[in-house]
């Protein structure tokens, strides 16, 4: 390869070729194209028991629609006469050598508000700039650039979604159309002793050994985002009536909300393109709902917290968080394990949790009545433990947006009414009577009669023989009485929140040890 002929773009979410500013510019005036997947084993982590505390990586579902994105990658690119090019180990290290191998010139890469990308950028930027390889990282991943947003405010991120929403204003790509195909790309070039691999198979990941009967109906990939994308703005009367929290958690045949989360997280469907499609709807229907509650609200509840967390230093975290109440969380492993688990003995919870197993995917507010049971509601364990699960099984996980709604969930922050506790009997009842939910996701609750079916252990014990359920054997006994745990939660959280206001927010790790 000849100087200035070849250049590397560099995928790691944005998994997609449509609206792809990075892919376009590594795509312009070269000779060669590589295009590059690392497979980074800071995220791997097969065994299911490994949930020791900070252990976030991720499990079987993600991996699983991680290959299927890369295999649709790969697919999409062969069309274009060029293909993926996959690679493993420590990312930089990899990189640099591809860059020397191949002699770049130009490195192509999204830009990643997270902190392990700011980190990892930061390396790859000095080594480009030292060996004179021209970097080009544009915002593509969200509809804003947070830092820019960051910047209107004054240097601080906005901590309510009104103030963003205002600030935000219309995005600055939003006027003209974007550039959603790429006709060609040049091909790829002599590979040399660079190690390329065809995309892994989820055993040659060492995923292999885990047994599952159920998986989430959500293939990953470009190809099946446009489908669903497509399928969701198709019914203009749905987009435009859409409106959150409206919606029923448990349908699960036919989920209540678009299920672009997870293709959104891995960038398969580019979130500029999806608020541009519903912009077109909008204009096309008399009337239509707005943010927060519509379609696009939605999109900015996403910007909104990638702006907070971009902005918030330890946002993953309580202690040295400036936005997070100081809280005395329990540190109990036994109660944190059966709802991990789903074995609290609330079929309700425990359903929720049995979705997140199989699909990790669950409806926002099954997100929420399980997030508010562990935290502040009903067993007042740590935010972060709950965090740690979801971000290992959520096929949609996404660290600003999961820490976001978990400081939301356990009122540590952006929302503080803490008297407002869902019931893990009634709030599921209200949508789903009959209980097809649990009993599709928690079968040994089949055949138990529906006026027990959010309450078994109030069951008979004739009720229960009849079932084949008995409660205390077959199926848990609740593991705290709601009512008297849900007051203790009440009490502990008035408790803290007066210290942190009397703290003016500096309570310390020893001020917290009195309060548990
Ligand atoms: P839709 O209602 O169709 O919304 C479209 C898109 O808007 C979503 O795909 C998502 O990108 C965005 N969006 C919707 N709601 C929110 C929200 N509250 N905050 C930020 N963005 C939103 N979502 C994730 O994508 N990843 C996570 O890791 C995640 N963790 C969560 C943890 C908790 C405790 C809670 C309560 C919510 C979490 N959410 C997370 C937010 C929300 O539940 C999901 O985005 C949503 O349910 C996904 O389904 P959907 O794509 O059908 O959403």
């Amino acid at each position: 390869s000849g100087s200035g002929s070849s250049s590397l773009m560099w995928f790691r979410k944005g998994l997609r070729i449509h609206d792809n500013p990075a892919l376009e510019r590594a795509a312009q005036s070269t000779k060669f194209l590589y295009p590059v997947f690392i497979i980074d084993p800071h995220y791997m982590e097969p065994d299911p028991n490994a949930f020791s505390p900070g252990s976030t990586r991720a499990g079987l579902n993600r991996i699983r629609f991680l290959l299927q994105s890369l295999a649709d990658l790969d697919s999409n690119l062969r069309k274009l006469g060029s293909r993926l090019l996959v690679l493993k180990g420590e990312p930089s290290q990899v990189l640099f050598r591809c860059l020397k191998e191949w002699d770049v010139k130009k490195l192509c890469f999204e830009y990643d508000t997270e902190p392990y990308y700011q980190a990892l950028d930061i390396k790859v930027k000095d080594y480009a700039s030292i060996a004179g390889i021209e970097v080009f990282s544009p915002v593509s991943h969200t509809l804003f650039n947070p830092a820019d947003v960051i910047q209107k405010n004054g240097g601080r991120p906005p901590l309510s979604y009104q103030s963003f929403v205002k600030l935000a204003g219309q995005p600055s790509w939003a006027s003209s159309p974007l550039s959603v195909t790429i006709s060609s790309v040049p091909p790829v070039g002599d590979v040399g002793g660079c190690e390329i691999s065809e995309v892994p198979t989820i055993k040659e990941l060492g995923y292999g050994d885990i047994e599952q009967d159920e998986f989430s109906p959500f293939r990953g990939g470009e190809s099946e985002a446009l489908k669903r994308l497509k399928e969701s703005i198709n019914n203009k009367e749905w987009v435009a009536a859409f409106e959150k929290p409206k919606g029923d958690p448990s349908a699960f045949l036919k989920p209540a909300t678009t299920t672009l989360s997870p293709y959104l997280k891995f960038g398969c469907l580019s979130s500029r393109y999806f608020y541009q499609c519903l912009q077109d709807v909008y204009r096309n229907v008399k009337r239509h709902t707005s943010p927060p509650v519509s379609l696009v609200g939605q999109l900015l509840w996403r910007d909104f917290f990638y702006t907070v967390a971009f902005g918030t230093p330890n946002f993953d975290r309580m202690m040295g968080n400036r936005i997070c109440k100081q809280i005395p969380w329990n540190d109990n492993n036994e109660l944190l394990v059966a709802w991990r688990d789903a074995r609290t003995g609330y079929p309700w919870i425990d359903a929720v949790m049995i979705q997140l197993h199989k699909w990790g995917w669950m409806h926002h507010l099954a997100r929420h009545s399980v997030a508010c049971f562990l935290t502040r509601g009903d067993l007042f364990v740590h935010w972060e433990k709950g965090r740690d699960v979801f971000e290992r099984l959520l096929i949609d996980s996404d660290w600003a947006i999961n820490n976001g709604n978990w400081l939301w969930l356990s009122c540590s922050s952006f929302f503080y009414q803490y008297n407002r506790i869902y019931s893990p009997v009634s709030f599921g009842k209200k949508y789903d009577p009959n209980g097809d939910y649990i009993k599709h996701f928690l079968p040994i609750l089949k055949d138990m009669p529906k006026e027990y079916i959010y309450e078994p252990w109030t069951a008979p014990l004739s009720v229960q023989t009849k079932a084949k359920c008995i409660i205390g054997k077959d199926y848990p006994k609740p593991v705290v009485p709601h009512d008297s745990a849900s007051k203790e939660s009440r009490r502990k959280m008035a408790e803290a929140y007066s210290l942190n206001q009397k703290l003016n927010g500096k309570v310390s790790e020893e001020d917290l040890k009195k309060l548990r």
